[in-house]
């Protein structure tokens, strides 16, 4: 499919972009969390993408091995509690925010103190972590980009995903039976807008679907200039 290709220059200004990106931990005791696979890889081609293109780049990051792209500022963090306070803090100076984090969904209702001790069998009591990015205190002018990692019917989950969390594009990735995609594996993608424009990518490697996510955001971006106008400096 052809693209339009806008870069972020100097006439049409550098578009400020907010990444979560990595997983987060929830704590079971002082020696144990709960989280996920996530490495981190995707935030980070997204970031290294941006910043290729002129753009300003702040990424608030789960534990994670990969040191951050060069030219990011990066703010870590380990729950998903402490990432919601770190990205509300960013907010404000913001155009776009990408919630490439793939945040813990539970943690234990009580956190115990020193270690837990082994035994046969142990039942966990775990509370649904806050949905981060659906109850993101945002401006009319920013634009807000999530991800969904979906099973079977991916395009109508990832539809509602977009409207229940208040999206404006999310990037939709199919489990196609090739593997989960953590880390450097390829993924099965589309992007998807609120006016349910689809754009599919089919199997692509994290750096071309960065590519191609960043195409999308200046479109969405620069083609309204509305938002630009409403902008907070
Ligand atoms: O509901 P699901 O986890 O599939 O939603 C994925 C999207 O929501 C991702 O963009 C993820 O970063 C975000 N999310 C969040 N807070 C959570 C769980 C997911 O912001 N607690």
């Amino acid at each position: 499919m052809p693209e339009r290709r806008v870069s972020g220059d100097a006439r049409r200004g550098a578009i400020r972009l907010l990444i979560s990106s990595g997983p987060t931990r929830e704590p079971l005791d002082s020696a144990r969390f709960l989280s996920n696979y996530s490495t981190g890889f995707m935030g980070s081609c997204v970031a290294r993408e941006a910043v290729r293109r002129g753009h300003r780049v702040t990424v608030v990051s789960g534990p994670v091995a990969c040191p951050p792209p060069r030219g990011v500022a990066v703010t870590r963090v380990e729950t998903a509690g402490q990432m919601r306070a770190e990205l509300r803090r960013h907010l404000p100076g913001a155009d776009v925010v990408v919630m490439a984090a793939a945040v813990c969904d539970f943690r234990a209702s009580a956190v115990r103190r020193g270690k837990l001790p082994r035994r046969g069998a142990l039942t966990l009591r775990l509370r649904a972590t806050p949905d981060i990015v659906a109850n993101l205190p945002r401006r009319r002018d920013q634009l807000v980009v999530g991800f969904a990692l979906e099973t079977g019917r991916a395009l109508a989950r990832a539809f509602k995903k977009l409207k229940e969390k208040r999206l404006d594009l999310i990037v939709g990735q199919q489990l196609d039976g090739s593997g989960a995609p953590f880390g450097r594996q390829a993924v099965h993608a589309f992007l998807l807008r609120t006016s349910g424009k689809v754009r599919r990518l089919g199997r692509l490697t994290k750096p071309a679907l960065a590519r191609a996510l960043l195409d999308e955001i200046e479109q969405l971006w620069y083609g309204q200039p509305g938002r630009q106008a409403l902008r907070k400096g």
